[in-house]
């Protein structure tokens, strides 16, 4: 059976681009029969361990409706699924790598190590890796003799454990969504596996734990690409069979270049998982729109349900291109779902909104405005900022609106209020107040729009809006008289 996991590091809100990697994750597991969604939660790293990342991670999966089928909560054979319980698994796996000569002790100081890194810099290069000045001190047994090492532990002095990468071979491996990908080991750094304190490193923690908890998919984003060699190594020394590994493609901004935290704050997208649920964009939306950040079905098919997607999805149709984080896109997806949705279904996000917006709406009233709006709204809140007049007389008129107002408006509007005025409560329908309005632009030989404008902004305060009659209708007799009235004096 197909095993993957979700394996975000709990430093900070999810991000966006995590919800994508969680996405294809699911995705990939639902697609396949009793495939497995794991949530692991990597909090190893204490210095960048933010208290309430881990519930933002688990809120937003299940308001996108990915819940998983292991995690932290709930209990599995695999489990516990948080790195920092598992603490006293990896210190052994170290050990092991030592054992074999695969992996060594370091006892450089952060000093000493600052040391190197200026020395390396000084001599030309950006971005020295560690120079492994230990191993290569002794010349063939390319690590500390034994009883150097040994003096070291017994004097207590600090070190860490690190992978012994070897110094001229080429690493390869199959990426599902990349081909074949090699690596030359001289790029690669010792890396370290367990730190002084005894915690293991991402690496180190990752590799043990996708052994651990039986993963038979890595899906991650590009960002990891370059960790893959040296976790292969790992799976090798180990003796293991690694997962297969599919490296998602960066997301990028519609400027061009990753989409970073600043770029998205500059073009006004917003970066967290969390600020789409505070927006309150349709999670169906959001989960339809991120399925295409980097997959697509072959055909022209845009809207599907996270169901059809599990279906649809495949590994072999991941581009391995940037994907362009299109936010006008996901706006349109999230029109198509507000239009898709029962008005039923819609109203109580609606009313949670009105009420912040100091209204308390009338149920029924409420489920007739809805399908009125609907064909014009982008976000649910438009329903309420847009659809204000239903609940209030306008305050003030827009400024765009207002120069719309004409000189005729005012005689225009009269000639029609006298005609309301006439009307009969239960006849105050659209169809007989567009039959009332083409019969004063009739008598006054003037176009539609001379009256139907100021019409509008009497009624609602503004230049645009739902159709106007059946809105009318709604508002009724009394509450259409008297803003008509207000406007004209
Ligand atoms: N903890 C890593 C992260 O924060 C996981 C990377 C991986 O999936 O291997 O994304």
């Amino acid at each position: 059976t197909v095993r993957v996991r979700f394996a975000p590091s709990p430093t900070g809100m999810l991000h966006i681009g995590g919800l994508r990697t969680a996405l294809f994750n699911y995705l990939f597991a639902k697609g396949h029969p009793g495939g497995v969604f794991v949530l692991r939660i990597e909090d190893t790293d204490r210095s960048r361990y933010v208290e309430e990342a881990e519930e933002d991670i688990v809120n937003s999966l299940v308001w996108a409706g990915m819940d998983f089928d292991e995690g932290p909560g709930k209990p599995g054979k695999f489990g516990p699924y948080r790195q920092s319980e598992r603490k006293d698994i990896y210190e052994d796996y170290a050990e092991q790598l030592v054992e074999q000569g695969n992996a060594y002790y370091a006892f450089d100081t952060t000093e000493e190590l600052d040391q190197m890194r200026e020395r390396l810099q000084k001599s030309g290069n950006p971005s020295p890796k560690y120079d492994a000045i230990t191993r290569m001190s002794m010349k063939n047994s390319l690590t500390l003799p034994q009883e150097e090492v040994e003096r070291k532990l017994e004097e207590g002095e600090e070190y860490v454990i690190r992978l012994k990468v070897p110094r001229r071979e080429t690493i390869r491996f199959e990426d599902e969504i990349r081909g074949f990908v090699s690596f030359e080991s001289k790029g690669l750094d010792d890396q370290v596996l367990l730190k002084s304190d005894g915690m293991p490193t991402y690496h180190l923690a990752n590799v043990v734990d996708d052994h651990l908890m039986e993963i038979t998919h890595v899906i991650r984003g590009e960002e990891w690409l370059s960790s893959a060699p040296k976790h292969i190594l790992m799976y090798e020394y180990f003796g293991w069979e690694p997962p297969k590994m599919a490296h998602l493609p960066l997301i990028m901004s519609p400027s061009g270049g990753k989409l970073s935290k600043r770029k998205a704050e500059t073009e006004g997208i917003p970066i967290n998982t969390r600020d789409y649920i505070e927006q309150k964009f349709e999670p169906e939306a959001l989960v339809n729109f991120l399925a295409y950040l980097g997959w697509s079905p072959g055909d022209d098919s845009e809207i599907h349900s996270l169901e059809e997607l599990t279906e649809m999805f495949s590994l072999d149709r991941v581009s391995k291109g940037g994907a362009v984080f299109d936010y006008k896109k996901l706006i349109w997806y999230n029109e198509h779902y507000l239009r898709e949705k029962p008005a039923e279904q819609l109203y109580p996000k609606i009313r949670t909104i009105a009420e912040e917006h100091g209204i308390t709406p009338d149920k029924a009233y409420m489920l007739e405005i809805i399908p009125l709006m609907k064909e014009r709204v982008s976000k649910i809140e438009d329903f309420i900022t847009q659809g204000k007049f239903f609940f209030e007389d306008p305050e003030e008129y827009e400024e765009q609106a207002k120069k719309k107002w004409k000189d005729d408006s005012a005689e225009l509007l009269e000639a029609y209020l006298e005609k309301l005025e006439d009307i009969d409560d239960k006849y105050f329908k659209a169809d007989t107040l567009k039959s009332n309005l083409k019969e004063v632009i009739d008598a006054h030989d003037v176009g539609f729009g001379k009256l139907m404008m100021p019409l509008r902004i009497a009624t609602t305060g503004m230049g645009h809006g739902p159709d106007l009659f059946p809105s009318l209708e709604l508002l009724g007799k009394e509450t259409t008289i008297r803003r008509i009235q207000r406007a004209v004096e």
